[in-house]
């Protein structure tokens, strides 16, 4: 069998092809991360995933990209990726593939379904799923993967979509130490703060715990801010009383959800963009999920997937999450 100059290459980089192991627990994958002409696989092009694989093309990497949306693929062609046809084909021709999907019936099928990234992935591959889902299944892809030989990380971000733009996003990962580093110079690309957060599905329990407590202090700063104004206050003035004093929080200092409290957030700019109100309610049914298993108390957890699943049948579930303002306040003038 004739080897070609890449196959070699390939090999080269990853040794224990050359040794022909089927199970590379025991070894890193860091050096073959970290050459210089591996190329990275990305899957989900959408309003963060098309931001963070440019990220990746201008910082030099060469990137194989895909999405069931053509145009988002175009878009990515035109800043210099190269599409593929399937999962399978980035998983063919990719050192390592990040994936940004929406939701964990997304990431199941990406990777386990016809033409998915499984039937083809390479052994030594590292993958690095950031998109926000169930912990369980971040465990069942691990699994998955280390039986073909590959390593699967769970790397869900904070941080939104403008973040995903200037590469600051903060990525929580979860899995192998030993990988860490190799995740971690590519994830760099993107983002400005790398944790390591534990063994595989660690991320998304960090992750899915902040995005509980940051519901729940959106819907108390909205509730406190619609009563200070019914009191007669001027909400600017509320928000820099409370956000000097023991009130004080992301959502009231940094994404007061009061239209012309703070510039530049989606309440200003009538709640389009930033952090869907759909996107919210998933990810309080996960911290649900995760706390019907762990049987853990979460009552302001529970209320407020209730608040944002019934702004999912309201106009509201296409806005930003900071809309529960609106929906709190009713139909009054702003
Ligand atoms: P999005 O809906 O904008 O993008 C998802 C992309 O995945 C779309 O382009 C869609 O076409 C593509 N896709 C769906 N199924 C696919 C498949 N089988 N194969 C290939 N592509 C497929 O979502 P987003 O806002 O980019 O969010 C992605 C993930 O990041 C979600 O889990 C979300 O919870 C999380 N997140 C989002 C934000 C934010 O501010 N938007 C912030 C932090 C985390």
């Amino acid at each position: 069998m004739a080897y070609s100059r890449s196959h070699f290459l390939r090999l080269f980089k990853n040794p224990t092809r050359i040794l022909g192991f089927s199970n590379v627990r025991n070894f890193s994958v860091t050096s073959q991360h970290l050459a210089p002409d591996a190329r990275v696989g990305f899957i989900g092009l959408g309003n963060m995933g098309g931001p963070m694989a440019t990220n990746l093309i201008k910082k030099g990497h060469s990137v194989v990209a895909y999405d069931i949306n053509t145009e988002s693929m175009e878009a990515l062609e035109d800043a210099g990726a190269v599409i593929a046809s399937s999962p399978a084909e980035v998983a063919g021709k990719a050192d390592s593939i990040i994936s940004m999907l929406p939701n964990s019936q997304h990431v199941r099928n990406c990777y386990t379904g016809e033409k998915g990234v499984f039937e083809a992935i390479q052994p030594g591959t590292l993958i690095l799923d950031s998109s926000t889902i169930d912990p369980s299944v971040s465990k069942e892809m691990a699994a998955l993967a280390s039986k073909k030989g590959a390593v699967f990380m769970d790397s869900p971000v904070s941080g939104g979509v403008n973040a995903a733009k200037g590469a600051t996003l903060t990525f929580m990962v979860g899995g192998d130490e030993k990988e860490f580093e190799a995740a971690k110079a590519l994830l760099e690309c993107m983002g400005k703060n790398i944790v390591y957060c534990g063994g595989v599905g660690n991320g998304q329990a960090a992750k899915i715990c902040n995005n509980m407590l940051l519901a729940i202090t959106m819907i108390g700063t909205s509730e406190t801010m619609n009563l200070g104004m019914r009191l007669g206050l001027d909400p600017k003035l509320l928000a820099s009383i409370i956000n000097t004093s023991s009130g004080r929080c992301w959502s009231s200092e940094l994404y007061n959800p009061v239209p012309g409290v703070l510039e530049n957030v989606p309440s200003s700019n009538n709640y389009e963009g930033g952090f869907g109100t759909a996107l919210m309610a998933k990810d309080l049914g996960l911290a649900q999920d995760a706390a019907t298993k762990s049987l853990t108390p979460t009552p302001f957890g529970s209320l407020a997937h209730q608040i944002y699943r019934i702004m999912c049948s309201t106009d509201l579930a296409g806005k930003d999450f900071s809309s529960v303002f609106r929906f709190i306040k009713g139909n009054e003038e702003e």
